[in-house]
């Protein structure tokens, strides 16, 4: 089975995909990965995904769709995949659509997790990590309160900088958050719907316990 999972920071897609991935045996494909993956290859292909990074610019579209078809080829994913993070954008589908038809392959699922703004911005605004452990939790399952010492590794205060030992990331203050969904609304979106010009493509409710959203996929999988 070949599966794409879209959706918005903070809706929960990176339990889901875990879950994906062993539940149906297929291998997980996700941009970062094949990037390290080809620098670390050390092939051309990796040499000039190494050479574009160092300068700081962005791997360009024909760039990153020349690495996914070399990741698509390699035997492990001939058992199937989840591709995640990717296409982006419109252009990216149209692509890659063009693409897995050239490789006589199809996606038999696209999987766009959704929830409203308003719940991600909740769930993400309330997120804190350890400075020394980097544990992630979150102040809603925590009654509200940031604890003053980590539940993890007991972990008091940054002792060289007198810093809180529970603090927000960057990423999850809420005008960061916003945002990225806004990104998310207006580029990976309408790349969903050109996706679904060409596959089946299932909306998923991604409000309420993992577990019944796990259950949501597995039901239209
Ligand atoms: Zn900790």
């Amino acid at each position: 089975m070949n599966i794409i999972i879209m959706g918005p920071p903070g809706v929960g897609k990176g339990t889901q995909s875990h879950r994906i991935i062993e539940h149906h045996n297929v291998v997980h494909i996700s941009t970062g990965d094949i990037l390290r993956m080809a620098i670390r290859s050390g092939t051309d292909l990796g040499k000039k995904v190494k050479s574009v990074m160092d300068s700081g610019d962005l791997v360009s579209d024909d760039l990153m769709m020349e690495l996914i078809k070399d990741r698509l080829n390699q035997e492990d994913a001939k058992k199937g995949w989840l591709l995640d993070g990717f296409p982006r954008t419109p252009k990216q589908a149209e692509a890659f659509v063009a693409m897995l038809k050239e490789l006589n392959s199809k996606v038999d699922a696209v999987l766009v997790m959704r929830a409203p703004a308003e719940e991600i911005v909740r769930r993400l605004a309330g997120r804190i990590t350890c400075r020394s452990c980097n544990e992630v939790m979150n102040l809603i399952g925590l009654g509200g309160n940031a604890p003053k010492y980590c539940p993890f590794c007991g972990e008091h205060e940054d002792n060289n900088r007198h810093k809180p030992a529970l603090y927000q990331r960057a990423d999850d203050a809420e005008e960061t958050v916003r945002h990225r969904l806004e990104v998310f609304r207006k580029k990976t979106l309408p790349a969903a719907w050109i996706l679904e010009e060409a596959y089946q493509l299932h909306e998923i409710d991604g409000i309420g316990r993992p577990a019944d959203v796990a259950q949501r996929i597995e039901s239209v999988l």
